[in-house]
């Protein structure tokens, strides 16, 4: 990798990339096909991380002779079924400080969001690597780190529309499983009595509704008056993904918490 570069003479190798990966060349650059000039040994990943695509972002490499071909987890091919570099599915994440609207938006559809704003990148990275999560960033040379081995970076800047995109790019439709995640916390919410909390309900909440959850972490209280309609109403995510992901509505009516 660092070996003298004595021994080897100036030569172009021509990366061509596939699906939407040209979306981290700079904008006025922006082409699929790209030459590099080469004067010393560099491994594959370095020369297509020095154009501006993230390790993580790539899923599949052709190299024939001068030729490099990239492509991206959403480009499927039966001949390179197996020579895939991506994990296709995960459902554990870390966000970092920019992204607080896609991690509640994912806790709200039941995945587990490691997230704290005041995260510095080396923290990101320690959760990364002791608790094996994907690392959701709009920060491309974060996502270039050696500790990322699995991450995406959000193309679009609209919360909603970030999470159908990390939906798609985790396959996580299956696994949808809404309020059953706490949104300040990320603990799992347990169902609960009313017995058991009923004296710290306020006394329309007493009377009005039968059903609870409880965080497991913090004790935060939701019930179907509380949060959870607010948040429906609010998170187009739902009208987004039942456009984009086929078979979301359905999830959202089979949940129990939903009338
Ligand atoms: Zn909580």
């Amino acid at each position: 990798m660092h070996e003298s570069s004595i021994d080897v003479r100036p030569f172009s190798v021509r990366l061509s990339l596939h699906g939407d990966l040209d979306f981290f060349l700079p904008s006025r650059t922006r082409r699929k096909d790209i030459t590099r000039s080469l004067s010393e040994k560099t491994s594959v990943k370095d020369v297509i991380e020095s154009c501006g695509v993230p390790h993580p972002e790539v899923d599949l490499i052709v190299v024939n002779g001068a030729d490099i071909e990239v492509y991206p987890p959403e480009i499927q091919s039966p001949q390179f079924g197996k020579k895939r570099l991506q994990v296709h599915t995960i459902s554990r994440f870390v966000t970092d400080g920019h992204l607080g609207k896609l991690t509640r938006n994912l806790r709200l559809l039941g995945f587990d969001v490691a997230y704290d704003p005041q995260a510095h990148d080396r923290q990101l990275l320690d959760a990364i690597d002791r608790e094996n999560r994907a690392l959701l960033t709009r920060d491309r040379r974060l996502l270039m780190h050696a500790v990322v081995r699995t991450g995406y970076c959000p193309r679009s800047q609209d919360p909603d529309e970030q999470t159908v995109e990390v939906i798609r790019r985790f396959t996580l439709l299956g696994l949808i499983a809404p309020f059953t995640r706490c949104l300040r916390c990320n603990a799992q919410l347990q169902e609960t009595t009313k017995a058991d909390i009923i004296e710290e309900l306020e006394p329309l909440t007493k009377i009005y509704y039968e059903q609870f959850r409880r965080c497991t972490g913090c004790g935060q209280i939701y019930w179907p008056g509380s949060h959870f309609p607010k948040l429906q109403n609010s998170c187009e995510c739902w009208r987004l993904s039942a456009k984009i992901v086929p078979g979301l509505f359905q999830v959202r009516r089979n949940s129990i918490l939903l009338p």
